[in-house]
């Protein structure tokens, strides 16, 4: 039978791969720290993720029995029509393939975990990114409407997908899944928010499968808002007026960071359906926003609210809706099990290092493309409410190793490394 939290008293696999490349490249100091493993092409469940990876599953799994490991975290990041809204992360399979994502490779994922040697072994699969969300926001007569994400809700593969690998690692019991659930900064308006626990009651019915296959949400996975904002809080008023109202921050969202957010979401979660016991896990990877700019205290009120709330908040991204390879981010929370209430884990599920993406004209064969976000001269679009981009400089496609980037995380850190 599953436990309830498979981070409790957990020692978790050290991402070879990603270790290797963490300490050749400076990072000693945290090249021990668990990350996750992503499955994002069919080729990775043989040969190894985007950029300098090279093992496969099983090549996990097996160092993970070596380690003495009780657990390995791993993202299926796959789906037909990938990375609707955006063009840094599109991935191999065009918007009908869900064939070949159901028999090539979520079936050939399953085969693999169901081997008895790793029945021990707790996997916490983080399930396909970004995909629900952007079926609630960026579809339809909404300014941020793509046509990749109409297509995506109109054909259903994302529901649709997104069910069948809830139902088939289900039915492993030691998997335990995680479905994304975007970030604050997406998520955390009315009206995107009982949507988004609507749709995955959804998915989570579909294909065969049920509640009982989700153990919970993923948060903030591979971006950058903060985990929790010390000094300020969504009920602080300026000039007698609720910072939601004031500050264009904030803009009216109901959160101003990524655990309120989880703990909010987990409870709306529950009463669309889900089990009372689903816990959610939040990527600290990149959201310590340590350094030199990082606030030491609140700001006072004696200006607006957007001077308040600018002055005191951590996150020091010009835009909350800027998500690549962001400048002045640093290394989150190191991986903690039940950090708060309802909360399974802090947990770095993007390895710090990989890029989000590039916005140079750089060719792969992995189905990415030039991204606007990814250019620090692009001027936004209404995703983020056309603000600058706020990335880093001469990136490499997303998932590439991305040195300039890691030294700034690790300068960065919060704790400090
Ligand atoms: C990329 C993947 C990569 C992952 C982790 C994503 O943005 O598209 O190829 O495996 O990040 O770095």
């Amino acid at each position: 039978a599953r436990v309830d939290n498979p981070y409790e008293g957990a020692q978790l696999y050290v991402n070879e791969d990603w270790s290797r490349q963490a300490a050749e490249s400076g990072g000693e100091a945290i090249a021990d720290e668990p990350t996750a493993v992503w499955l994002d092409r069919i080729a990775a469940i043989e040969s190894g993720s985007a950029g300098e990876n090279t093992m496969g599953l099983r090549d996990h799994l097996d160092a993970a029995l070596e380690q003495g490991a009780d657990a390995l975290q791993m993202v299926t990041y796959n789906l037909p029509g990938r990375d609707c809204a955006a063009l840094a992360s599109q991935g191999e399979l065009g918007p009908d393939e869900i064939d070949k994502y159901k028999n090539e490779f979520i079936d050939p994922i399953a085969e693999i975990l169901s081997d008895s040697k790793y029945a021990d072994l707790r996997i916490i699969n983080v399930v396909e990114i970004d995909s629900l969300p952007n079926l609630i926001t960026n579809v339809g007569s909404r300014e941020t409407a793509t046509e990749n994400c109409d297509e995506m809700l109109a054909n259903g593969n994302y529901v649709e997908g997104v069910g069948y690998a809830l139902a088939t690692f289900g039915d492993i019991e030691n998997v335990y899944n995680y479905i994304d659930i975007g970030h604050h900064g997406w998520i955390g308006w009315d009206d995107n928010f009982s949507a988004t626990a609507e749709l995955l009651y959804e998915a989570s019915n579909t294909a065969g499968a049920t509640v009982d296959d989700v153990a919970g949400f993923a948060a903030n996975t591979a971006n950058y808002g903060a985990t929790v904002e010390p000094y300020f809080s969504i009920d602080d008023t300026v000039g007698g007026k609720s910072i939601r109202e004031g500050s264009s921050w904030v803009d009216w969202n109901r959160y101003v960071d990524e655990q309120s957010f989880a703990q909010a979401f987990r409870e709306e979660a529950v009463s669309v359906g889900f089990n009372s016991d689903v816990g959610v896990i939040i990527d600290t990877s990149r959201n310590g926003w340590g350094g030199p700019d990082r606030p030491t205290g609140p700001a006072s009120k004696d200006g607006t609210a957007d001077e308040y709330v600018d002055g005191s908040r951590i996150d020091r991204r010009i835009h909350l809706g800027n998500w690549c390879n962001q400048a002045g981010a640093g290394l989150g929370e190191r991986p903690t099990a039940s950090p708060a209430t309802g909360i399974d884990a802090y947990a770095w599920i993007k390895p710090p290092g990989e890029s989000d993406g590039t916005g140079e004209d750089i060719p792969n064969d992995e189905g990415k493309s030039p991204d606007g976000m990814c250019d620090p001269d692009y001027e936004g679009n209404p995703r983020n409410q056309n603000n600058p981009s706020g990335a880093l400089p001469n990136a490499p496609v997303s998932g590439h190793w991305f040195q300039a980037q890691f030294e700034e995380l690790l300068e960065n850190a919060y704790p400090p490394v």
